[in-house]
């Protein structure tokens, strides 16, 4: 590298003032962060995304009715602050107080929030090594120190690893990209270890066979759950996620919501939420189907010669016995088949596939085993 553009760009990143007399200075002070990086949203419809653990069938036909009558008159006006409907909504339907309840735009917002409400001491929140990449990015925003837990041989987080002094404990049930599943007797487990700090257990996944944590509530002040619309209810695209835990925790993020923005959930979020909430026949449907796909390609997948965890989300986390995970996500890639590939330390031989349709996935494994044969 040449020139006086990068030379301020290494200035810019070593947090450094620019050449004398340079016009940077500024920079300086920038809060800097190393990003998350989403998976990629490719464009056209002749493609197979299994990269996003995104729901392949349509949100409940509520919505779509809803989506039809929505009055565009009524954005003319702030949205209720509260989202009254939406958190009565999910207050009914998971047998809790409203004031037990927090939505937010997408659990990402819901997360965020709640790291910089709950973990707020100079003790490091502990979270595990293969997770949510999005962690340590929040971590990094908000200024958190934090300790990563290994997960043991087969991927599983071990309970008696988060306990000691700590900021806090963050981690997902199922787990991501793993799948794997912590029952609910572990789940307390951590709990009963962590009686000082706030747990937050992201169920992003949960709807695909486990069993929540929400029952726990009751016997613990302390613990936040977490849950989204965009994987089980298929609504990635209208961003809502939600929390459940005791009324002062929720007061807490509310709080903290209202001193950075009111209006997180737009009038069309509320409306479609409830709507979504409201359909259970379709809910149930739609996740049956998933969970059987997913079931079958264990099957198809094991056949063609692969190795997994046993996951229990909307997504499977395979090895080939032989051929590296790198290449298949290239060859997958060239036949527009999207799956997703991490390079870090411990996954890298691993894909994360999204449980599409049986149609989609029968194309996956038509591909696979003429790649893999031909090879
Ligand atoms: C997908 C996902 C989320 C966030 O999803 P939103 O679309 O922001 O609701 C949070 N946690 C985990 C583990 C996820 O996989």
């Amino acid at each position: 590298m040449t020139g006086s553009g990068s030379q301020d760009a290494r200035a810019a990143a070593a947090g450094t003032a620019p050449s004398p007399g340079g016009a940077r200075a500024w920079a300086r002070y920038f809060r800097r962060v190393v990003p998350y990086v989403p998976g990629e949203q490719p464009a056209g419809d002749r493609l197979i995304k299994l990269n996003t653990n995104e729901n392949p069938y349509p949100p409940a036909p509520g919505v779509a009715e809803a989506l039809r009558q929505m009055d565009a008159g009524a954005l003319r006006r702030y949205p209720d602050p509260t989202a009254g409907a939406l958190t009565n909504a999910l207050a009914a339907r998971y047998g809790l107080r409203p004031e037990q309840v927090f939505v937010g735009v997408g659990s990402d917002d819901v997360l965020g929030t709640a790291f910089l409400t709950f973990f707020n001491s100079d003790r490091p929140i502990l979270f595990p090594d293969v997770t949510y990449s999005f962690y340590p990015v929040w971590a990094g925003l908000y200024k958190i120190p934090y300790e990563t837990r290994p997960l043991d041989a087969d991927f599983r987080i071990r309970p008696e690893d988060y306990g000691g002094a700590n900021g806090g404990v963050v981690f997902p049930n199922p787990n991501a990209p793993t799948g794997c599943l912590m029952g609910l007797s572990e789940v307390e487990d951590i709990l009963r270890r962590n009686p000082d700090v706030v747990v937050i257990v992201d169920e992003a996944y949960i709807d695909f066979g486990g069993v929540s944590a929400l029952p726990l509530l009751a016997r613990y002040e302390n613990l936040l759950v977490v849950q989204t619309f965009s994987k089980s209810r298929s609504m990635a695209g209208i961003r809502i996620g939600c929390a459940f835990g005791a009324p002062e925790l929720i007061k807490a993020m509310l709080d903290v919501k209202y001193s950075y923005n009111s209006y997180t959930m737009n009038l069309p979020s509320i409306l479609l939420g409830v709507e979504a909430v409201k359909d259970e026949a379709y809910f149930q449907e739609t996740v049956g189907k998933i969970v059987s796909t997913r079931e079958r390609a264990k099957e198809r997948l094991s056949q063609l010669g692969f190795a997994f965890t046993d996951s229990y989300a909307n997504f499977l986390f395979i090895r080939h016995r032989t051929v590296p995970a790198a290449e298949l996500y290239e060859v997958l890639r060239a036949h527009r088949i999207y799956v997703r590939y991490f390079s870090g330390p411990r996954v890298s031989d691993y894909l994360r596939v999204t449980v599409g349709t049986d149609a989609q996935m029968e194309e996956l494994y038509r591909f696979l085993e003429t790649y893999l044969n031909g090879r």
